[in-house]
């Protein structure tokens, strides 16, 4: 067997060891002679799993017993559309942060339902760096403020949770959930698509303060009003169970490596591997102002861009895979979940140093 170093922005790598307990329980879950997959989702043996992975993600969260936390389908993007429809009530404005290319498909999809007052826009700096917060700008009329803490595609991270007042705070939290610890207590919604940290794609989770459930703008389809998944324990059709028995299984090796304050440290060392080998080296380069620098997507370019192709077949030849920057901003990305180990970032800036030097 031979895996390589995969750097995905999403679907991303998984722990080995979550793989590998999977795969001894394919065929036979705790001796019921059943798949996982092959489960009623309300029998005792799913719910047992549902609980726990629950419970453990209560505890590695530190979730505040007043909020609900849901297990979901469609996606971060579906979120883009529950939330105004939710969390409006009788109100007709949202703020949003504009902070990158997540935050846009958000903006896009809040303004079918409200108006989106932008509280601050990163847009005329391409996206590196974001204001500084005496100049945002909140809407008096807001029903909540949304804001994107780490911009996947452009690698551009907040630094520190944005102080509404008495707002309703909405984070996309897809690719930063678990890598750093959050005080929960600030938000009133939190949503994160599964395949960056979390586990496989198919699963959305949504951690929600139980008052704000219950007041969905009406005529709308039940499944996109929290109230119905959480008066039924996230069951109320059939919830994707495989993926949140991996879910589990993630959870379950994060809280034996020590929880998010061990894994936050681990990915400390990894940003900071990585991003010193693009800055101490003339060859790369990374235009996001550091202080807003991610620690989980670090997007990169080549001084010379007519090697772009090369970079990518060599690393890929080298076990490096999924370097390729989004179409969207072009050059490179290594995306550095809490399932990248340290010695992939080890291998990686090798890696770099060794074409540096053969290629400038
Ligand atoms: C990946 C991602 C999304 C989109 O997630 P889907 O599950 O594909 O809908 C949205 N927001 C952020 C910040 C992401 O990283």
């Amino acid at each position: 067997m031979s895996r390589v170093f995969n750097f995905s922005a999403g679907p991303a790598m998984l722990p080995t060891a979550v793989l590998e307990q999977a795969q001894a329980e394919m065929l036979d879950w705790h001796g019921t002679g059943v798949s996982v997959m092959e489960m009623s989702h309300r029998g005792k043996e799913f719910m047992s799993i549902a609980e726990q992975t629950e419970t453990d993600l209560r505890e590695l969260l530190n979730i505040p017993n007043n909020y609900k936390v849901l297990f979901l389908q469609g996606g971060a993007s579906t979120q883009f559309g529950m939330v105004p429809m939710n969390l409006l009530r009788d109100k007709h404005q949202a703020d949003y942060f504009n902070t990158g290319i997540w935050s846009k498909k958000a903006i896009a999809e809040a303004s079918k339902f409200c108006q989106v007052n932008i509280v601050s826009s990163s847009e005329a700096n391409n996206f590196t760096t974001i204001a500084k917060a005496d100049e945002w700008q909140f809407d008096p009329n807001a029903a909540y403020v949304h804001y994107t803490p780490n911009e996947t595609i452009n690698g551009l991270k907040f630094h520190g949770i944005p102080k509404v007042g008495d707002k309703t705070l909405v984070a996309d939290m897809s690719s930063i959930i678990l890598s750093k610890t959050f005080d929960i207590s600030k938000f009133g919604l939190i949503y994160a698509g599964a395949q960056k940290n979390i586990g496989p794609a198919g699963l959305t989770i949504v951690i929600i303060r139980e008052d704000l459930i219950g007041e969905a703008i009406p005529n709308i389809p039940t499944m996109s009003t929290y109230q119905a998944h959480a008066k039924a324990d996230s069951m109320y059709n059939t919830p994707p169970t495989y993926a949140w028995y991996l879910a589990g299984l993630v959870f379950n090796r994060l809280k034996e490596f020590g929880g998010i304050e061990a894994m936050s440290e681990r990915n400390k060392r990894k940003a900071k591997l990585l991003y010193s080998a693009i800055d101490d080296n003339d060859f790369y380069n990374n235009p996001v102002v550091r202080k807003y620098r991610s620690k989980m997507n670090v997007p990169f370019t080549l001084a010379n861009s007519d090697l772009n192709k090369t970079f990518l077949e060599e690393a890929k030849k080298a076990g490096l895979i999924n370097l390729a920057g989004h179409r969207s901003v072009g050059g490179m990305r290594a995306s550095i979940y809490n399932a990248m180990p340290e010695e992939g970032l080890q291998a990686l800036v090798d890696f770099m140093g060794d074409f540096a030097t053969r290629k400038a």
